[in-house]
């Protein structure tokens, strides 16, 4: 998908508290890399608050509330989790406690910043969260005023974005989720059904086939299908509507899918034909050069030439793909100026676009995995255009 991260969010609190109750266990080593990591960068500590990175060191999917939740990781020591005396219940239920982490509850009365602050009296650097909130980033300031503050991303970045064999797993059964809501699609797109009915079955059928959370679902028909942030709207579905379908979740293991296919009601228009080969070939590029040992942008460029070349550069205006895992959209970015070199389990989209303002737009999107030689496509649903009746 193309949409923001915290679009991803609105979709998790949609599905409620089923989310925020599952445990799921993840392995202690990432804790353990993350601390070795930490020290490695000069950062005396983490300061982990709910958000992706504590669900990926912890599997622990908290509420994102104004009262302080927060992991602490130490460089050296033994890593503690802050949470209200409320939530207590909950962390104790969630794979925190299986990790050795210490819960540490606060009383109603007292200052958890200040908690937090008195077991790290030393620390000269702290890395924060990439998601936690501005109000948490400054009183975290103004607990700490000797410890400069930089992103927690300095180390976790790295770490997520090369995906342990049981993440690979997690996503390929994400993968095949979202394809099989492809593979329904002809019971959701019908001429005289607006995008935003459409959307609802496509939403219910996301998580019938093995999500826990609807992350995002854009049907793009006709002229909406230029927009490439258009969701979903009240437009019609019509005969010879082209109409893209980019869809996604979160499966209860906590990992995302993200896969978009190109959908006709009847014969597309002309000049859509035309350039939808142009588009096919440009993903296909672009899957024949990722492979470990070549930079990010170079995966850009494999798609953006052909579709340059064809005369559409101009519409192509966003870049080839971005990381996924426990987020939507993490590193990898694949995108000119990206020069980090693709090493075996990053997993990336690869999704290609043209777009023409006021006709109709195409996009094709996979996410793959990088083997020791190259890719496992983890969506493998016909990518041509897929006729459905008009
Ligand atoms: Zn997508
Ligand atoms: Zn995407």
């Amino acid at each position: 998908m193309l949409s923001l991260p915290d679009r991803t969010r609105r979709g998790r609190a949609a599905a409620g508290y089923i989310a925020a109750m599952t445990v799921r266990a993840v392995s202690p080593d990432r804790l353990s890399h993350a601390r070795t990591a930490a020290a490695t960068a000069g950062i005396d500590a983490l300061l982990v608050t709910p958000g992706p990175d504590l669900r990926w060191l912890t599997g622990y999917e908290a509420l994102p509330l104004e009262r302080l939740t927060c992991l602490v990781v130490p460089a050296e020591g033994e890593s503690f989790l802050v949470a209200p005396g409320l939530e207590v219940p909950a962390v104790e239920a969630s794979g925190v406690p299986g990790l050795g982490i210490e819960v540490v509850g606060w009383g109603e009365t007292e200052d958890p910043y200040a908690l937090v602050a008195d077991r790290l009296a030393t620390a000269s650097r702290v890395g924060l969260a990439n998601r936690m909130w501005a109000e948490q980033v400054l009183r975290f300031r103004a607990a700490l005023p000797a410890a400069e503050q930089t992103l927690a991303s300095d180390v976790l970045a790295d770490l997520r974005m090369r995906k342990a064999p049981d993440e690979v797993d997690a996503l390929r059964r994400a993968g095949q989720a979202i394809d099989r809501v492809h593979q329904r699609m002809a019971e959701f797109l019908v001429p005289g059904r607006s995008e935003r009915d459409a959307g609802r079955l496509i939403a219910a059928a996301i998580l019938e086939e093995g999500h826990q959370t609807v992350d995002f679902v854009i049907v793009g028909s006709g002229p909406n299908g230029a927009s490439p942030h258009h969701e979903v709207g009240s437009r019609v579905l019509e005969s010879g509507d082209a109409v893209v379908v980019d869809i996604g979740g979160t499966t209860p293991e906590g990992y995302c899918s993200d896969c978009t296919r190109m959908y006709a009601l009847g014969e597309p228009p002309a000049e859509f034909r035309e350039y939808f080969p142009v588009l096919h070939a440009a993903q296909l590029a672009a899957c024949a050069q990722a492979r470990p040992g070549v930079t990010a942008e170079s995966v850009d460029a494999a798609a953006r030439t052909v579709i340059a070349e064809a005369g559409f550069g101009a519409a192509f205006v966003h870049r080839t793909g971005h990381g996924i895992g426990v987020e939507t959209h993490e590193d990898p970015y694949i995108v000119s100026g990206n020069t980090t070199v693709l090493e075996p389990g990053m997993a990336f989209s690869i999704e290609p676009g043209i777009y023409l303002a006021g006709k109709h737009g195409a996009r094709i999107e996979d996410i793959v995995v990088l083997t020791g030689e190259g890719i496992e496509r983890l969506n493998v649903t016909d990518r041509d255009v897929v006729g459905l009746p008009a």
